[in-house]
């Protein structure tokens, strides 16, 4: 099913600043089904092996710091053309950036600490769902 999902990560600092629930609520009032859902604290080695994709980048360390900072709530989530619904539900990745009433426009303080994540593509939402969970027969 084709464009249906998407794969989502609420980031250490929204969680911590207790936005979970009114993320969720976003998330849901716009229209995404909760297909899957995770409460977990990252380790560096999962953290990098996510993220292994910006390796070389001059952030990566940061990156992988910050990810494993604290618990995320890893979801996957279902709706029509869900990639690109949900990218324009969080916003543009530095949230000075981000267009109002987005998700990072509402909850996020900087560029690395972006309060969420959403999958670019639906071959990366598919790889990236599988990352944490394994039952996807349904998709
Ligand atoms: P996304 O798809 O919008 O999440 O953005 P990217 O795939 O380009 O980057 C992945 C994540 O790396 C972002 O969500 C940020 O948390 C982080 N990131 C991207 N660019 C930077 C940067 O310039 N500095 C830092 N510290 N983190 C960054």
């Amino acid at each position: 099913m084709a464009g249906m999902i998407t794969f989502t990560m609420i980031k250490p600092d929204a969680v911590r600043n207790g936005h979970t629930g009114k993320i969720l609520d976003q998330i849901i009032s716009n229209g995404f089904q909760i297909r899957a859902m995770k409460y977990v604290h990252l380790s560096e080695a999962k953290a990098g092996e996510f993220y292994a994709v910006h390796r070389e980048r001059p952030f990566f360390k940061d990156l992988v710091e910050f990810m494993t900072s604290g618990p995320i709530v890893a979801a996957v989530l279902e709706k029509d053309n869900a990639v690109a619904d949900f990218r324009t539900l969080i916003g543009a990745t530095n949230p000075a950036e981000a267009a109002e009433g987005t998700i990072r426009n509402l909850y996020a303080k900087s560029i690395d600490a972006n309060a969420i994540h959403g999958s670019d593509s639906d071959e990366n939402a598919a790889i990236e769902a599988s990352f944490f969970f394994s039952a996807f027969e349904r998709f």
